[in-house]
């Protein structure tokens, strides 16, 4: 049965908790809010499923080389509501034109990260946008073998671990099944990103740290990536139910400061399972990054995406999209984009930030990190 010895060898998945035939995993959060199953001894037939579908256990053979391309979506509503060229509900909307089934992120009324399907065109809107933390699959991968068995076609988008996840979980595979993945950085935990939301609340409504309250009677709207002043210089835009707005620069922000120098990932995100080559994905999307040096005449900033397309099928299906589309070169985007073929280093100071932040608050535990790293720095280049 599955047992968790090192963190960095679980990437919080939950194939292991969906495939239990005796229902006896359950996921715990542990110090740091990331999930971990945990398995009820008494209820264990030992069966080893849980291993047999676990992604860092059994990951994907190689791959081979993707194509690549550049893609934004025509519709420059939709694309400026995406994150990077729109591409994602371009496909999903495909999918749902043959009364399929889409399962994606979206926040749930408290603001937590979460998987859920929609069958609707208007449904779709909650999983426009990346979300920065890592989201809970729940019973997703059980419902979309539901619909699988049941014929339905299914498009799933997540994180690469989360595909990986659930192809292992679904142990067959299936000709009605579209999965689109992400280039992922990596993911933070739900309980940074809640403590950050709260934090965001107290100041603007001069409430005490201390004081707990519901968020969803604070918050009316949350974008990672909210290109109001660009997409290369995209904000966190917070709106709360009292009119304000925070529309914060995401070099300005301090829960982008603290994702983007890698404080707060998952222990697995610094070893990924998943990477290019090991993604087991039919489409990747991601920004890209670069476009502006590559092809200056395409760059309108309001979002340019790059597509990988991991096979005939994927690539048939993105070619009958209403989009622009330039094939590229795959080694030149991923010298823009180096989070495509590798993980994010673990910085040093990474156990310090989550032993403080319980502490303290989010900026003065973002502050102590950053000038204990300078700190161990100094020390290093003494002893040497
Ligand atoms: C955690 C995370 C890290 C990322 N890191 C990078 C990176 O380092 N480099 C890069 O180029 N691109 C990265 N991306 C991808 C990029 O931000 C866009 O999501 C991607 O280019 C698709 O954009 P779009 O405009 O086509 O669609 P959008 O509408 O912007 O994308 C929505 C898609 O993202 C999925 N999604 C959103 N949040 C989550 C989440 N928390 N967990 C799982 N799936 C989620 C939705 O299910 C949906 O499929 C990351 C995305 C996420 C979620
Ligand atoms: S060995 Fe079988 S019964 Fe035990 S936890 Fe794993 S899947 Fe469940
Ligand atoms: S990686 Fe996924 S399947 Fe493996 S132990 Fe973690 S949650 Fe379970
Ligand atoms: S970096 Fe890898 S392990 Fe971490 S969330 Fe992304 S896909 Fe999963």
């Amino acid at each position: 049965m599955i047992k968790i010895t090192d963190k960095s060898r679980c990437c919080g998945c939950e194939a292991c908790r969906s495939v239990c035939p005796k229902n006896c995993i359950s996921m715990k959060a542990d110090k740091e809010g990331f999930m971990y199953p945990q398995v009820d001894l008494s209820r264990c037939i030992d069966c080893k499923l849980c291993e047999e579908v676990c992604p860092v256990l059994h990951p994907a053979s190689s791959t081979k080389a993707p194509l690549a391309y550049a893609g934004i979506n025509n519709d420059t509503d939709i694309r400026l509501q995406s994150s990077s060229g729109g591409i994602f509900t371009l496909i999903a909307e495909q999918i749902l034109q043959k009364n399929g089934v889409v399962f994606g992120a979206c926040f749930d009324e408290h603001w937590n990260v979460i998987h859920r399907y929609t069958e609707t065109k208007e449904g779709l809107s909650r999983f426009r946008g990346s979300k920065y933390v890592q989201s809970h699959i729940g019973d997703s991968f059980i419902q979309a073998k539901q619909f699988l068995d049941e014929g339905k076609k299914v498009l799933f988008s997540g994180t690469p671990c989360q595909i990986a996840g659930l192809k292992n979980f679904l142990r067959k595979p299936y000709q009605n099944l579209l999965t689109v993945d992400v280039v992922c950085h990596g993911v933070p935990s739900p309980k940074v990103w809640q403590k950050y939301l709260h934090e965001s609340v107290c100041k603007v409504y001069h409430i005490r740290q201390s004081s707990s309250f519901p968020l969803a009677d604070k918050v009316t709207d949350i974008n990672f990536r909210s290109k109001e002043k660009g997409w290369k210089g995209f904000c966190m835009s917070l709106v709360y139910k009292n009119q304000k707005k925070e529309m914060i620069p995401f070099y300005n922000d301090t829960y982008m400061n603290v994702f983007l120098s890698n404080l707060s990932l998952r222990p697995s995100c610094y070893v990924c399972p998943a990477k290019l080559y090991h993604t087991q994905s039919d489409i990747t999307l991601a920004d890209f990054w670069g476009i502006d040096r590559l092809h200056p005449e395409i760059d309108d900033d309001k979002g340019c995406g790059l597509i990988l397309v991991h096979n005939d099928h994927a690539l048939s299906l993105l070619k009958g999209l209403n989009c622009q589309l330039q094939e590229q070169k795959l080694n030149e985007v991923i010298a823009f984009n180096p989070n495509i073929a590798h993980s994010v280093k673990e910085p040093v100071n990474r156990n310090f930030f989550y032993m403080i932040f319980h502490k303290t608050n989010f900026v003065s535990a973002y502050k102590a990190s950053t000038s204990s790293a300078l700190f161990m720095r100094i020390i290093r280049k003494i002893y040497r």
